[in-house]
């Protein structure tokens, strides 16, 4: 049997991975090792025991918050002697973060072929978002074969002379993993949010914590949320707050006297899924959450300039909002108030994913290392949304 390690650190790694780890672990070909840079630590536990994975090897990476080339060279040390020891044949990274670059790079030269799950997302500005663009640009250098969740993204890659037939189109393994989660019962922990969810009121659902806009850009935010929650007293705005600090410091002060916005801590993962499917609007700086939302039929406002998910924009699902205050009321006033434009933004189709992606991805791994052959591309005008 052939083996794959898998390297990932983050919750949305884990998210995104967890379908293929599980999908492997019942296969007969291909056996998956699981190792953990564990960049997050409560968030990627929640994530993992949602979904029943207990990484092989965790490294000691992240302590005493290192800087990028420190956590990079780490990285790279200590995975080196896991290469030599387990031999894989293949070594899987999902994403853009500096786990996935140096792991990768770490896989090219021990001559270990890299598969790259969520490959050619780009969103042209080298320093946004910040090390990630650059991190998954050197990854599809070396990477020996290239899961493009979308079509776009192939294209991507192609203008960035990558191989035709290094590219397999798979559709993107978050909606894998929703669909399956959706299906779960899940209760909410907190109090406060299941009296939310059960109030039947309308949910505004906010998520922001991107480095790239703490300081002005948040702060425009935060004032545009509090005049959305002046406006809208009917509504309530269910803000899962990131943990950092910073982020904190801004959206609080700004909004905490305001009767109907709830702050809670940030949800895990089956949670968060099922508060995005009682929702009504999601405004978001977050990638993942652009991909998922669509697949539960919520309009997105996103809250940056720029994304490397344009395909939803194009589906008219997802809308680029930005960080001006009057920018962020006037959208959210026009989504309350015209239904069509409502309706027209809540019933696209999802072009992320079909929910097929695990098994594409697997059939063209299986090809790579000569014991399958692939699958056709997704396409996705042929994608019903959840139901
Ligand atoms: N998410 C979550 N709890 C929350 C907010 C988000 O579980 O309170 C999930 C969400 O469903 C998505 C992922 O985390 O799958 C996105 O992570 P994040 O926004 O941190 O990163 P990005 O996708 O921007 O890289």
């Amino acid at each position: 049997m052939k083996t794959i390690m898998i390297v990932y650190g983050t919750r949305p790694e884990g998210i995104k991975i967890a379908p293929l780890v599980l999908a492997l672990s019942r296969a007969h070909s291909l056996k998956p090792l699981v190792v953990s840079t564990r960049q997050h630590t409560d968030m990627l536990d929640q994530v993992n025991t949602f979904f029943g994975i207990t990484p092989d090897v965790t490294l000691d990476v992240f302590r005493s918050n290192p800087s990028l080339n420190l956590l990079s060279a780490r990285i790279l040390d200590q995975l080196d002697p896991l290469l030599v020891e387990h031999a894989p044949d293949a070594l899987l990274v999902q994403g853009d973060t500096t786990t996935v670059m140096a792991a990768g790079i770490a896989a090219f030269y021990r001559r270990i072929p890299l598969v790259h799950l969520e490959a050619g997302l780009r969103s042209g500005n080298i320093m946004s978002p910040y090390p990630e663009e650059a991190n998954r640009k050197i990854v599809s250098q070396i990477a020996a074969l290239h899961l493009a969740p979308t079509p776009e993204a192939r294209d991507n890659l192609l203008g960035e002379h990558v191989r035709p037939e290094n590219i397999a189109v798979t559709g993107n393994t978050v909606i894998d993993a929703l669909h399956y989660t959706v299906s779960q019962d899940v209760p909410f922990t907190d109090p406060s949010v299941q009296k939310v969810v059960d109030s039947g009121r309308r949910i505004l659902l906010v998520t922001s914590h991107r480095r790239e806009s703490i300081g002005e850009p948040m702060q425009h935010t935060a004032r545009a949320l509090a005049q959305i929650a002046d406006l809208f007293p009917e509504d309530v705005i269910l803000f899962p707050i990131h943990k950092n600090p910073a982020v904190r410091d801004i959206f609080v002060p700004a909004l905490d006297p305001k009767p109907n916005v709830v702050f809670t801590e940030p949800l895990d993962y089956p949670q968060f899924a099922h508060a995005l499917d009682a929702s009504h609007i999601v405004l978001t700086d977050s990638g993942g959450v652009q991909e998922e939302a669509p697949s539960l039929g919520k309009p997105v406002l996103v809250l940056r300039d720029n994304t490397e998910r344009p395909e939803a924009i194009t589906a008219g699902t997802v809308k680029l909002v930005g960080t001006d205050t009057e920018r962020i009321v006037f959208e959210v006033t026009r989504l309350k108030n015209n239904p069509d434009t409502y309706r027209a933004m809540a019933t696209a189709v999802n072009p992320y994913g079909d929910g097929h992606a695990t098994e594409r991805s697997i059939a063209a791994i299986e090809q790579l290392l000569g014991i399958g052959t692939r699958k056709p591309d997704f396409a996705p005008h042929v994608v019903p949304r959840v139901a």
